[in-house]
């Protein structure tokens, strides 16, 4: 029965897979792939944040656009 314990070790390795990927993900704002946690976003959007990101948008801080800071005002 080798068909059967391939399958299992399939199994196996999807899972080992899985966890692997939840513990890593893509960060939603920088972009780049670490350890991410949950963070929900105005209440409505599920994002994930590395550490560091998280620890900038748990500060208050006014959200200002950043493409925007080059344009003068008028
Ligand atoms: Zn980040």
């Amino acid at each position: 029965m080798t068909e059967l314990t391939q399958a299992e070790n399939l199994i196996e390795m999807r899972e080992n897979i899985r966890r692997a990927v939840q513990s890593l993900d893509v960060c939603w704002r920088c972009q780049r792939v670490s350890e991410c946690q949950k963070y929900i976003l105005g209440n409505l959007v599920l994002v994930w944040l590395c550490q560091g990101c998280m620890g900038e948008m748990e500060q208050p801080q006014p959200t200002r656009p950043k493409r925007r800071s080059r344009v003068p005002a008028l």
